[in-house]
C-alpha cells in the first residue's frame, strides 16, 4: 500500500498536494477502476471534471479538508450520465465515513455533544443524526443476537409519563439484553411473544415480584427461577426492623444504634460489638430477634455449594419458615408466607453464583446515561442508547 494510501486511510487515493494551514488542504486523485454505478461497465467516455471538498479523518489536533477531483462519465453501455464515485465517501455527503467513525467514537468515550461540535466545526444537530445512524447501524449487527442463557431481569424508572421500563440483563457476557417500556404482563405480553431463542434461557435471576415469576413461567419454560440474594437478605432485615421498632418504638430514632442492628454480625468492630451487646443485654426479646435475623441470613448467603451441601440446608431452612408462620406477630407471619411462597426460588439461590448485581449496576450507568442527554422524551431512543452503551 502506498504511504498515502495509510495517511488518508481510504483505498486508491494518492495525496498530490498538502497545504501546511489549519485546517489541512489535502488535494488527492482517486487511481482506482471506475464502473457505471447502474450496469457496472467499465466503457466509459469522460466528460466534465468537477472538485468536491470533504470533511476528513484528523491529523492529530489538525482539521481536515480533502479536496478530490472527479469526472462526470457517460456510460457507453447503458447511454446514462453519472458524477464519479469514491469510496469512502457517499453520495451528497459532506464528509467522508472515516471522519463520520471519528467523531462518533469521540462522542461515545463521553466528549459532550456541544463541545465535540465546536471542536470539530459541525452543527450539533448534525453531530446528533451521525451519533444516531452510528448506534443504529451498530444495533442492526446485533439485532439477531440469540437470547442469553443466564437472565437477570428487573424493573427500572424512566419517566414520570411513561413510567417504568423491564431490564433484560446477559448475566454471562455481562451486558443488557434489551430494554423494554412497562413492568406489568400486558406491557411484555409482545415484546416476549416476538422474542426469538427463548428455549435457550436456562436461568432467571429476579427480585421477589410475583409479576415477573408469571411472566418468566409463560415464556421461558425451560428456565429455571432463581431469587436475587441481595433482594432476599433484606427483605429479612425490613421486616424483622419493622417488628423492632414496634417492640421498642423510644429507640425508634436511633440512627447509630438502626445501623449497628443492620449490619452484619462479624463485621462489627469491637466497641460496636459491645455497644450492641450492652442494647441487646437489656432488651430479651430484641436480642433473640437479632440471633433470628443473623442466623437466617447465615443460613441463605452462601452460593456455589454442590447438591448434598444444600439439601442439607433444606430441612433448617422450612424449620426457620415454620417458625415464621407460627409467630404472633403479622410482620414474621407475613415475611414467613413470603419465604414459603418463594422457597424454591430461594433455595436455588445456593446452587448459583449469579445475582442481579449486575442488573443493578446497569441500572446506574443508565440514569447516568439519562443524565447526560437531559432525560429522554422518546424510549425508542433511550434504548438504543443504553443498549450501545451497556455493553
Ligand atoms: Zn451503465
Amino acid at each position: 500500500m502506498p504511504w498515502s494510501h495509510s495517511i488518508l486511510n481510504l483505498p486508491w487515493m494518492t495525496i498530490t498536494k498538502m497545504e501546511k494551514t489549519d485546517p489541512v488542504r489535502v488535494e488527492a486523485d482517486y487511481t482506482g477502476p471506475v464502473r457505471c454505478p447502474h450496469c457496472a461497465s467499465e466503457r466509459l467516455r469522460k466528460k466534465a471534471p468537477f472538485v468536491r471538498e470533504v470533511r476528513h479523518e484528523s491529523l492529530g489536533h489538525r482539521l481536515v479538508w480533502l479536496v478530490l477531483r472527479g469526472y462526470k462519465y457517460l456510460c457507453r453501455e447503458c447511454g446514462r450520465y453519472f458524477r464519479q464515485r469514491f469510496p469512502g465517501l457517499l453520495s451528497y455527503q459532506r464528509a467522508t465515513e472515516p471522519f463520520k467513525s471519528e467523531v462518533c467514537q469521540n462522542h461515545h468515550d463521553g466528549i459532550c455533544q456541544s463541545r465535540l461540535a465546536r471542536r470539530m466545526k459541525l452543527g450539533t444537530a448534525t453531530l446528533e443524526r451521525w451519533y444516531h445512524r452510528h448506534l443504529e447501524r451498530q444495533m442492526a449487527e446485533r439485532a439477531d443476537a440469540a437470547c442469553p442463557r443466564v437472565l437477570g431481569i428487573d424493573e427500572h424508572f424512566f419517566t414520570r409519563k411513561a413510567g417504568y421500563a423491564t431490564t433484560f440483563c446477559d448475566l454471562q457476557k455481562h451486558r443488557v439484553f434489551d430494554v423494554v417500556l412497562g413492568r406489568s404482563e400486558a406491557a411484555l405480553e409482545g415484546y416476549l411473544s416476538r422474542l426469538q431463542g427463548k428455549e435457550r434461557v436456562r436461568v432467571v435471576c429476579m427480585d421477589l415480584s410475583a409479576t415477573y415469576r408469571t411472566i418468566v413461567r409463560r415464556h421461558f419454560p425451560k428456565a429455571l427461577i432463581v431469587a436475587d440474594r441481595f433482594h432476599v437478605i433484606r427483605l429479612i432485615g425490613h421486616h424483622i426492623h419493622q417488628l423492632w421498632r414496634q417492640i421498642d418504638p423510644s429507640h425508634r430514632w436511633n440512627r447509630g444504634l438502626l445501623s449497628l442492628l443492620r449490619r452484619r454480625a462479624d463485621r462489627l468492630s469491637p466497641e460496636q460489638s459491645q455497644t450492641l451487646e450492652a442494647y441487646l443485654r437489656d432488651h430479651p426479646a430484641i436480642h433473640a430477634l437479632y440471633r433470628f435475623k443473623q442466623e437466617l441470613w447465615n443460613l441463605l448467603r452462601p452460593h456455589g455449594l454442590t447438591p448434598p451441601a444444600c439439601r442439607l440446608r433444606i430441612r433448617e431452612f422450612l424449620d426457620r419458615i415454620w417458625q415464621l408462620k407460627d409467630s404472633p406477630f403479622a410482620s414474621l407471619a407475613s415475611l414467613g408466607q413470603t419465604l414459603e411462597d418463594w422457597q424454591e426460588e430461594i433455595v436455588r439461590m445456593w446452587r448459583f453464583r449469579r445475582s442481579n448485581g449486575i442488573t443493578e449496576g446497569f441500572h446506574t450507568k443508565m440514569e447516568m446515561i439519562s443524565r447526560r442527554a437531559f432525560g429522554f422524551k422518546n424510549f425508542d431512543n433511550y434504548r438504543l442508547r443504553v443498549r450501545a452503551c451497556c455493553c
